[in-house]
C-alpha cells in the first residue's frame, strides 16, 4: 500500500523543457523516420490519460524520440517504462529523462519492428486471456511509415496470443495518422482492410483527434488517439492468415461490387463458379461494396471460405499475382 502510494505521487526531477533538450542536442526532425514531434507537455498528458489508469503499470513506448510522451507517461505512475527508439540522436536527451527518474526507465537504441517485447517485463505480470487485463501497456506516437504494419503485426499477435499479447489481453493506446481508418464503421467511405482486422480482435474507439498543427513538423493530415483492448472472444473465429486473405482480396477493388475482389481467391479458370459458392453459403449480396460489409459479413465469407479450402486445399495455396506473373512470362 505504501509503496503503491510512492509510486503514484512519483514526479520527475526538474528538467529542461522538450524545446531545450531539442536546441541542447541540435536535435532534427528526420523525413524517413517520421519524426513528427509533440513538444506541448499539456498534450502529451492528455494522450496518456486516455490509456486509462498506468500506476504500477509496464508501458511499452514506440518511438520516444526527444520524450515528450516519455515524461507524461513517467508522470502517471507508472512501475516501468521501456522505450525503443531507432535514431541515435534522441538517445542522450533520453538518458536525462533516465536520470530524472532512476531506476524507471529503460531505453533500447533499436527498431520496433524486430524488438521482442514478450521478454522484457516480468513473466509474473502474465495472465489468462479471459481473465482481467494485464497491467501491461503499449504507447506511441506511431512513426507514419511502419504504423500500418506495426499495427498488422501487433493485431496478428492479438490472434495468436504471442508478442505484446503474451501477456494476456495487453491495451495498445495509439498516436496514429488517419485514426478514421481503424474505427470507420460499415458503409464509411474511410472503411478499409484495418478497420475489418482491427475490429474483429478489439473494441478500437476514436476518442481524441489531434491536429496537424500540433506537431512538428507538421503532418499533412490529422491524427487521433485510438485505444485497443483485446476482445476475449474473437468476432471471427478463423486463423489470423485466413482472415487477412479475405479481408485483403475483398480490398482488392474498393468501388467495384464485392464480388469482384473476393473472386481474386480463386484461380481463373474456376473463379466465377468458386465466387459464386463462397458468396452462396455466406449468404452475401455480391453487389455489395466491400465498405459496406459489416464483421458479421467478413465472419460468414471466412467461415465459408475456410469451408471451401477444407474441401479443396488448392483454395489456399492459389496466388492471383503469381498465376499474373506466370501468364505474362509464358507470353513473353
Ligand atoms: N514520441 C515522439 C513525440 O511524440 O514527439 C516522437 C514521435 S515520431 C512520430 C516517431 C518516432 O519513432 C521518432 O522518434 C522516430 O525516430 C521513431 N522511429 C521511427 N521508426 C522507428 C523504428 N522502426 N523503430 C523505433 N523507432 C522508430
Amino acid at each position: 500500500m505504501a509503496a503503491s502510494r510512492t509510486l503514484s505521487t512519483f514526479r520527475l526531477l526538474p528538467l529542461p523543457t522538450i524545446p531545450e533538450i531539442i536546441k541542447l542536442f541540435r536535435l532534427q526532425a528526420v523525413k524517413q523516420l517520421s519524426q513528427n514531434l509533440l513538444l506541448d507537455l499539456r498534450l502529451t498528458d492528455k494522450i496518456v490519460r486516455k490509456a486509462g489508469s498506468l500506476t504500477n503499470a509496464y508501458v511499452y513506448e514506440v518511438g520516444p524520440g526527444p520524450g515528450g510522451i516519455t515524461r507524461s507517461i513517467l508522470n502517471a505512475g507508472v512501475a516501468e517504462l521501456l522505450v525503443v527508439e531507432k535514431d541515435s540522436q534522441f538517445i542522450p536527451g533520453l538518458q536525462m529523462l533516465s536520470d530524472a527518474a532512476p531506476g524507471k526507465l529503460r531505453i533500447v537504441h533499436g527498431d520496433v519492428l524486430t524488438f521482442k517485447i514478450e521478454r522484457a517485463f516480468p513473466e509474473s505480470l502474465k495472465r489468462q486471456w479471459k481473465d482481467d487485463l494485464p497491467n501491461v501497456h503499449i504507447i506511441g506516437n506511431l512513426p507514419f511509415s511502419v504504423s500500418t504494419p506495426l499495427i498488422i503485426t501487433w493485431l496478428e499477435n492479438v490472434s495468436y496470443r504471442n508478442g505484446p499479447s503474451a501477456y494476456g489481453r495487453t491495451q495498445m493506446t495509439f498516436q496514429k495518422e488517419v485514426a478514421e481508418r481503424l474505427t470507420a464503421s460499415t458503409g464509411s467511405k474511410q472503411r478499409s482492410r484495418l478497420s475489418i482486422t482491427a475490429q474483429y480482435l478489439c473494441d478500437v474507439q476514436h476518442i481524441l483527434t489531434i491536429p496537424g498543427q500540433a506537431f512538428i513538423p507538421k503532418p499533412e493530415v490529422d491524427s487521433g488517439v485510438v485505444p485497443f483492448t483485446p476482445l476475449t472472444q474473437p468476432r471471427i473465429e478463423q486463423p489470423f492468415r485466413l482472415v487477412e486473405r479475405v479481408v485483403q482480396n475483398a480490398f482488392q477493388f474498393r468501388r467495384k461490387y464485392c464480388h469482384r475482389g473476393l473472386g481474386m481467391l480463386f484461380s481463373e479458370a474456376r473463379r466465377l463458379e468458386s465466387t459464386g459458392k463462397l458468396l452462396r453459403l455466406a449468404d452475401v449480396d455480391p453487389t455489395l461494396r466491400p465498405t459496406q460489409l459489416s464483421v458479421l459479413h467478413f465472419k460468414s465469407l471466412c467461415d465459408a471460405y475456410r469451408k471451401m479450402c477444407d474441401e479443396d486445399p488448392h483454395h489456399f495455396a492459389y496466388n492471383f499475382r503469381e498465376e499474373l506473373k506466370q501468364k505474362s512470362e509464358k507470353r513473353g
